[in-house]
């Protein structure tokens, strides 16, 4: 390679904000270049307050990036040419890489239970979010996992008298503290909420969900929060991914099949502490991000890179606005003992929602 080593970063959300706010900082011999299909950033993890009529903060990426050593195109991604190096777009010229770094994110699973494309809604992306109608009748929340649970405690916060259902197998909060699920359970029951636990969707009518015993929920609305899938980019490309489409790397976030390229967030499988995959979250996309940008680096200037280090801390869920629940975790996001709740945890939450915003904006 001659000139300028050329740096692409595919995806400008948190994982591929902070790889690109880290390479301007370490890399500024090289020209960097992010893409994404939005030219706004959207902070993902409160699209459930924007799902219940809140504004949510956004920023103008072009803004953001210029002047900071970070070229911006926006674009779709339609095609890595990985022989030639070279990422095809759908609204701009191909872009050619000395190295890639790939943080597509995720989008909502709409396709493993019949009936979710057609019949429900969701709330994984901006799209998605806005073309949630007002509910006028009873809304079904399927799901009681982190995103169904803050989903269903703001809608029934937002909107008083709305019927709000959340549904699900399992517990609201199952892989949480004991204390931290009976909170959960408190405070959705004050808002209103009815949980229905114990209840298996297994299709999706214009009538409302399911369930496996037979039974039909009715609802006005359905909202899918169940099951994030990732694009298929990657593994049309022909990177190796696993059978979810996720990029697999090595211990530096590297491509297993193709070294020029890394990856970086919920679009990567990176193993974390136990053996365990990193579960999608803003948790994990901001330091892998950081991570992935810190091993183009080291190679670049002739280094092998730290294999990437890293222990969960907390796990924060909003209850509505002015309530949540903050379960501290061990390394491996298994529950410890101290639990947070009620304002101060809501407070906590919306510190640790804001400084992740912060340290993805170059
Ligand atoms: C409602 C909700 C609440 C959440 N709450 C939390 C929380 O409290 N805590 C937590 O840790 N996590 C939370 N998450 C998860 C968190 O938002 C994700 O794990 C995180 O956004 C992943 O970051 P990322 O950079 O990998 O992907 P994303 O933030 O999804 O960014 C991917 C970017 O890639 C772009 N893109 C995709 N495809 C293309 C393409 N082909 N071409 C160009 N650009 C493309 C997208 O426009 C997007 O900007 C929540 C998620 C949701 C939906």
């Amino acid at each position: 390679m001659t000139g300028q080593h050329r740096i692409v970063v595919l995806g400008a959300g948190y994982a591929g904000l902070a790889a690109a706010r880290r390479l301007a900082r370490t890399a500024r011999d090289a020209r960097i270049t992010v893409v994404d299909a939005h030219t706004s950033f959207v902070e993902r993890v409160r699209l459930h307050q924007q799902a219940s009529g809140q504004r949510i903060p956004t920023w103008d990426l072009r803004e953001a990036l210029e002047g900071k050593h970070i070229d911006f195109v926006n674009a779709r991604a339609t095609d890595i040419d990985t022989a030639g190096k070279r990422v095809v777009l759908d609204a701009a010229p191909a872009l050619e890489y000395d190295s890639l770094i790939y943080a597509l994110g995720s989008i909502a699973d709409v396709e493993s239970v019949p009936g979710v494309a057609e019949h429900a809604y969701s709330v994984a992306t901006l799209e998605d979010v806005n073309a949630l109608p007002t509910p006028d009748g009873p809304v079904a929340v399927v799901g009681p996992g982190a995103t169904g649970i803050e989903l269903a405690a703001e809608l029934a916060e937002s909107h008083p008298g709305t019927r709000v259902l959340l549904l699900g197998s399992d517990e609201p909060g199952a892989w949480l503290s004991a204390r931290a699920q009976a909170h959960i359970r408190r405070t959705l029951e004050r808002l209103g909420v009815e949980i229905r636990s114990g209840a298996k969707v297994i299709e999706v009518s214009p009538e409302g969900p399911r369930l496996a015993d037979g039974s039909l929920v009715e609802s006005a609305m359905t909202v899918w929060t169940t099951g994030f899938r990732v694009p298929d980019l990657a593994a049309r490309s022909g990177l190796a991914v696993d059978p979810d489409g996720r990029v697999l790397t090595d211990a530096t976030l590297r491509s297993v099949s193709h070294p020029d390229i890394y990856a970086a967030g919920d679009a990567a499988v990176v193993a974390g502490p136990g053996g365990r995959d990193l579960r999608m979250a803003c948790a994990t996309a901001l330091p892998t991000g950081k991570h992935a940008a810190d091993a183009v680096v080291a190679r670049m200037r002739g280094r092998e890179p730290e294999e990437f280090r890293f222990r969960y801390v907390l796990q924060c869920l909003s209850l509505g606005r002015r309530d949540g629940v903050v379960q501290a975790v061990q390394a491996d996001d298994a529950p410890a003992r101290m639990v947070l709740t009620g304002r101060t945890a809501a407070w906590v939450k919306e510190r640790i929602v804001r400084s992740a915003a912060w340290s993805a904006r170059p």
